[in-house]
């Protein structure tokens, strides 16, 4: 997204008061596990689960949608294999990636960043337990995020120099009959997403990966920044769409008590002030173990988690077709309304 002149000024007025940007010029101490050029990762010292992880860029970027694409690219990217080195250092079966964007999601502080959090079976976390209802959201609009969806995803692939999209594509045996569940409201060779029947709020989308059924530390980097940039696209869809005061990108991957058959997915969450989902936030607590022995087993985790450069030029590809389908987002009329909505979430994030 390109930052207008106000939004700019507005960001540098939130930097110097952000904790995450002391932390990240080491102002303000903390449990580092990561760190490379552009991103930190850190323990969370409130943490709702052992292992519970921090990642972030060392820019200020408040939401998901001001990320430029270098470092959507690289934050997104590395997500597989940090997701490796903190289920391996705390040898769990499972891991959540939450990500919220917006106070009424639940951002507490407006530096972008992601929660990693390794889950075990019986491990007594049931925040992302679902009590799905039947929610609708209104025909125009389904159908609305629908097309705007196909055109955004359309546009992505009229600009991309790769060859390889020619369509919907194969299912793969996991995800045959889904439609059953739901509308499915886009797929192409990599990715499916749903729009479920059965959901926790109207709008609520489901995104599936076709090369991967399980496991997210088994994507390639390039297939996450994929999932995550539909991810996004469809984010930005419910600001829009659907009204939404903020988003949760919740992903499960792998057996957990809220994820029985340990399907990778991606669930996409409209929310609002006050709404009925307050149940996915937790209270932050101080551990009763010492962090310090958790940071030594990540850290020792990490040595080899590296953003490969040997892949740049399939990475400028990358870059190109991004920032093309972003300016279909742009040019878009409803979109315009969305960056007022956007500039006003930063502003209940600041408590104006
Ligand atoms: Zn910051």
């Amino acid at each position: 997204m390109q930052l207008t002149p106000e939004v700019k000024a507005q960001l540098a007025e939130q930097k110097k008061d952000c904790v995450f940007c002391k932390i990240i010029k080491k102002e303000i101490q903390s449990k580092i596990v990561y760190e490379d050029e552009k991103t930190l990762g850190v323990l969370d010292i409130y943490p709702a689960v052992k292992g519970h992880t921090l990642y972030m860029l060392k820019e200020h970027y408040p939401i998901m949608p001001y990320l430029p694409v270098e470092d959507f690219t690289h934050l997104f990217g590395l997500l597989p294999q940090l997701t490796k080195a903190v289920k391996g250092a705390m040898v769990a079966i499972a891991l959540n990636i939450f990500i919220a964007n917006g106070g009424a999601a639940g951002q507490q502080y407006p530096h972008f960043l992601i929660h990693l959090m390794p889950r075990d079976e019986g491990d007594g976390f049931f925040q992302f337990l679902f009590n799905r209802k039947e929610k609708k959201l209104a025909e125009d609009k389904v159908k609305q995020l629908q097309m705007t969806l196909a055109q955004i995803m359309q546009n992505y692939f009229l600009s991309s120099p790769q060859e390889w999209h020619s369509g919907a594509g194969g299912r793969p045996s996991y995800l045959q009959g889904i439609e059953s569940r739901g509308l499915v409201l886009y797929e192409d060779e990599k990715v499916l997403c749903l729009l479920p029947s059965l959901n926790i709020a109207a709008g609520q989308m489901e995104l599936y990966s076709k090369l991967e059924e399980r496991y997210i530390e088994k994507l390639a980097i390039w297939d996450a920044v994929y999932l995550f940039t539909v991810g996004s696209f469809c984010a930005s869809l419910l600001f829009q769409v659907a009204g939404a005061q903020g988003t949760n990108l919740l992903v499960k991957s792998g057996i957990s008590d809220d994820n029985r058959d340990g399907r990778l997915c991606v669930y996409i969450l409209p929310r609002a002030q006050n709404d009925s989902l307050q149940g996915l936030h937790w209270q932050p607590e101080q551990p009763k173990y010492n962090l310090d022995g958790v940071q030594d087993k990540i850290k020792e985790k990490m040595w080899n988690v590296k953003f490969r450069m040997d892949m740049a030029v399939e990475k400028k590809a990358v870059e190109k077709t991004i920032a093309r389908s972003s300016d279909v987002v742009k040019k878009e009329p409803e979109f315009l309304s969305s960056k007022d909505e956007i500039l006003r979430a930063i502003q209940r994030m600041q408590g104006k």
